[in-house]
This record gives C-alpha cells, structure tokens and sequence, in this order.
C-alpha cells in the first residue's frame, strides 16, 4: 500500500482534468492525475474540434459563455499556435433565419471578440470556390466570419506532457475505483492495468471524469449531493474532400440546426454534429444509422450524392457531459461549466460539470484557485501566458518549423515534414534531429522514430493509441499496417520502461 499523500488528485485525463494537473502544478502543487484509459479516450477527442465563442449560443441569450469563450480563443491561439488555427466559415443565406437577425448575431459575436481574427462580411458566394455546390444548389449570398479549428486530442497530450514536465505524476489504464475520505484526506483505491489495486492520499480530490462524473461520484460515496449530468451524444463523419479551399462551411438543416462541413487533413471533410440525449453508459455510444442518414442528408441538400454512405471513411462520437439545467432540448442546454467543491469528513472534493474544449484553460485555472490549499506560489493566470509545448513557433509558424525540418533532414518529404510541424509544433525538430535514423516505417509516413517518442514521452502503449489520438494517421493505416505496429510497439514497451 502505498501512503504517500499528494496535494490534489485528478480522476479523468481528458482536456479538463489534463488542464487542471497542468495548473496546479505549475502553482506549485504536488499532483497525480489517474486516467482510466488512454489520455484523451474520452470525449475530448471526439469533439467537432472547434475552438470558438459558439455563434449559435447567442440565441440561446449565452452572451457571457460566448464572450468569454471568445477571448478564450485569442488565449489559446497565443499558447498553442500550432494546435489552435483560425478559420473562416460561411454560413449561406438560406432564409431559416431572417438576414438582419444573421447581420446582428456576427456584430455582437465580433464585438465580443477581441479582435485578433478578421471581422465577420457579406460575400457573394459565385466569387468563392469552397462554395461551388452552395451556388448549384441555388444559394447566392453568405455571411463569412472566424473562429479556430483545434487539435482537440494533442490540446490534451500537451497539456499533460507540460504538467508532467512541471512534476506531476501522470498515470494511465488506471481505473480511480474507489475514494474515501478519513481526517480530512481522500484515500484512492488505483485499480493498474493487470488488477492490482493500490492506495494513495490526496488533500483534495478532483472529480474530472466528464461524462463518467456522475458514476465516479458514487465511487466515492458522495452521490445523494450530486446535480445532475445531461449525457449528449454528438457524431461525426468523416469523407473524401467535398468542396476545395481551407474554409469551413455552415450548413443550415431544415430543423433549425446547423451542420458544419470543415476541411480535415488536407484530403477529407468533416461533417458534425448531432445532439442526442442518450441514458445508457457513455462507453457505449456509437455513431448509429439514424446519425448518419441524419449528417449525411444534410450533407446532400447543398453536395447532391458527393456525400453518400459508401463515401464515410471514418465515423466518431462522443458524450457532452452536460449540467443538468433542465432544458427541453438537448441543443438548448447549456455548454457553460459547474464547479462544485463539496466536503467528506471534511476532505474536499471538487467536482467538473459540462464546458467546452474552448473554456478548458479557465475552467482548469478556477478549479484550481477554489482547492482549499495553502502554498501556491504562482500567478493564478500564469497559463494564459506561458506556452504549451511546441507552441514557441518561430517567426514563419508551422510553416517554417517544416522548412527547417526539411533542411536539416535531407530526406524529409514536404508532406511529412508539414504533419510534424502541425502535429509537434516547435517540438518536431527535437524528434527528428539532423542525423537520425529514423527506423521502421509502419504505414503513411510514420517511423519507428516518432513511435518511440510517442511511447517515452507521451504515454502511447497501442496502436489506437498513436494513429487514433496522437495522430490522424489511422486514416492511411491499413489494419494489417496497425497490427504490425501493435506488434512493435508490444516488443518496445519492455525495453523503454
Ligand atoms: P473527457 O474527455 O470525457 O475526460 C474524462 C476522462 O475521465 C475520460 O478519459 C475517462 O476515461 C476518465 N475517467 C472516468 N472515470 C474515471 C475513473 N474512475 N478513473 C480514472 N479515469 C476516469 N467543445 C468545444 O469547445 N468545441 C467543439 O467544437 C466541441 N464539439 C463537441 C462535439 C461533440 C460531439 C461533443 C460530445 C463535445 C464537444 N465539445 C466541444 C465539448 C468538449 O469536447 C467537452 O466539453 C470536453 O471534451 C470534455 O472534457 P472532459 O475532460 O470533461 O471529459
């Protein structure tokens, strides 16, 4: 048994509870942080993977979460340039909302803003050529305004990497089973990958399970007190490229809601999402026929049989864990986060409700500025200003992290040298050093190089692991191609513990 007592534990790996380990301790704290599965297997990276004030919010009267998730995205795309990229999106007048109402939302969302991404305009969309099917299917004028798109998953990995870096002890495929709080101390049972459990002590434990909140809660005997979550579940497709150019379509469907259609690794289009209230356990959503046929007629109205069945190369879902404010509809409820510190025999617990990728940071800094500790010895906002890994870009961005990468490394193709950068960021040349032998390669453009960097620094114990949630790479994998770096990656595990 081991009777170490850390400050703060933190059940949940996913973007809150890697954001919360990352805060607390860069303020000076001792933190562990449990995640069941893989970092980011949960909802985080399942997201439409936007980083925004959430336009559609505004006729919800969310103004505060807007303005504040808008300033949020300046933050984010100043601490993680390579991960956080703006993007323009045009949204057709299609008349399922009345033009001035349009006009009047995107000034407001502009206002709100603060400014560091071009305005939102009105266009006209036969001068635009990511809207080639729009004008076909009859639109002619459209709206075009900015938000970013974001590596949702390696926002996760970069901020636990940054928190280990900074001394916290990261631990993964451990299952937090039970809690139990004596004189004032949280004593965790640690369910390890072969079945051992073993105990620690936390002064404050964190409740960042996401979807699992609520079923965590009763782990810990605390579940009579709790609000509510609201489970949503929300599907993607993913197929071949359906309309040219980097900017994002917002395509308005006959039931009120909007579908985006974004462009995803530079061969495919995104189409999401949906809102589905679902009861059951959250690691059983799937992405089911009704979703698709869904995502895939709205789709249709404005790319006719582009966007067909036969065409989905990769489908994903995730569960929004949603605080249960009592609204009818699953879109309406509310995408703000709840942070509630309650006590057990006077050990505090602090528990995450709902948010967003987009608000992560803040949410992540309150959390921790509400733990009844003493001792912290930094600025409270210190994230907003220190960088994530990889994201001290030279001048040039992502852009020049690639030039130099194929400077320095004679047989580096453009293309594999524009994933690194995106991908690492300024970390990419540490990876891939002039020199290098770059060993196996397993399928697309991955060697045996980056997958045991991936293992050693960044907690990738599987295939899944790395072409699933560390990279988009499972989209060139054959299964054979993932069986064979299953098979490696089993082989170098024993050597790089
Ligand atoms: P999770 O990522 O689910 O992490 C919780 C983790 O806790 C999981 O990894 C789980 O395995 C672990 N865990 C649970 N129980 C235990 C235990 N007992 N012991 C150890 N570990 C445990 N937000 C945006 O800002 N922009 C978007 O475009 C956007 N799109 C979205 C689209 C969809 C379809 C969905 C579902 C959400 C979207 N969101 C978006 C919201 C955003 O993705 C979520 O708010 C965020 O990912 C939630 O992160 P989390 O850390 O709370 O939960």
């Amino acid at each position: 048994m081991e009777r170490d007592c850390c400050d703060v534990a933190v059940v949940g790996g996913g973007i809150n509870g890697c954001g919360i380990a990352r805060d607390a301790a860069g303020r000076g704290f001792s933190v562990l942080l449990v995640e069941q599965n893989d970092l980011a297997s949960g909802t985080s990276s399942s997201s439409t993977k936007l980083i925004h004030g959430g336009l559609r919010y505004l006729e919800h009267g969310a103004f505060r979460l807007v303005r504040e998730s808008l300033l949020e995205r300046e933050t984010l795309m100043r601490i993680a340039p390579h991960l956080v990229r703006p993007m323009r999106f045009v949204l057709p007048h299609t008349g399922t909302r009345p033009e001035w109402f349009l006009r009047l939302g995107l000034f407001v969302y502009d206002a709100m803003a603060g400014g560091a991404l071009p305005r939102c305009e009105t266009i006209d969309l036969k001068n635009e050529p990511a809207a080639k099917a729009l004008v076909e299917a009859g639109y002619a004028r459209a709206f075009e305004y900015s938000d970013c798109w974001a590596d949702d998953m390696r926002l996760v990995l970069e901020n636990a990497k940054d928190a280990a870096r900074l001394g916290a002890h990261i631990v993964t495929r451990t299952r937090c089973e039970k809690a139990h709080a004596a004189n004032g101390e949280w004593i965790l049972d640690l369910r390890a990958p072969h079945g051992e459990v073993k105990q620690t002590r936390a002064r404050c434990l964190i409740n960042a399970a996401g979807p699992w909140a609520d079923i965590f809660l009763c782990a810990a005997g605390c579940e009579q007190s709790a609000p509510k979550l609201r489970l949503v579940q929300g599907s993607h497709l993913v197929v071949p490229r359906l309309f040219d150019g980097d900017k994002a379509l917002v395509l308005p469907n006959t039931d009120g809601r909007i579908v985006f259609a974004i462009p995803f690794e530079e061969k495919y289009t995104l189409i999401g999402t949906t809102d589905r209230d679902i009861k059951g356990k959250p690691e059983d959503a799937r992405v089911d026929d009704g979703e698709k046929e869904y995502l895939l007629n709205a789709a249709r109205r404005f790319f006719g049989s582009a966007a067909g069945e036969s065409e989905i190369v990769w489908s994903f879902c995730g569960v929004r864990p949603l605080f249960d404010d009592g609204k009818t509809s699953a879109q309406k409820a509310s995408r703000d986060y709840v942070l509630r510190l309650q006590r057990a025999n006077g050990a505090p617990l602090l528990n995450v409700f709902g948010g967003k990728l987009t608000t992560y940071r803040q949410l992540a800094q309150q959390a921790v500025s509400r733990l009844p500790l003493q001792g912290a010895t930094k600025n409270k906002n210190w994230t907003a200003q220190k960088p994530l890994p990889g994201g001290e870009l030279p001048e040039g961005g992502v852009k020049e992290v690639a030039r130099r990468l194929c400077d320095s490394n004679a047989q580096m193709q453009q293309t594999h040298a524009d994933r690194l950068a995106r991908t690492y960021g300024a970390c990419a040349q540490l990876i891939f050093k002039p020199g290098d032998d770059w060993g196996e390669r397993f399928g697309a453009d991955l060697y045996a190089r980056e997958v045991d960097y991936l293992m050693r620094a960044e907690w990738a114990q599987t295939a899944e692991d790395i072409l699933r949630r560390r990279t988009f790479l499972g989209l060139s994998f054959s299964p054979a191609a993932a069986a064979e770096l299953d098979g490696y990656m089993n082989a170098r595990r024993s050597t790089l513990q």
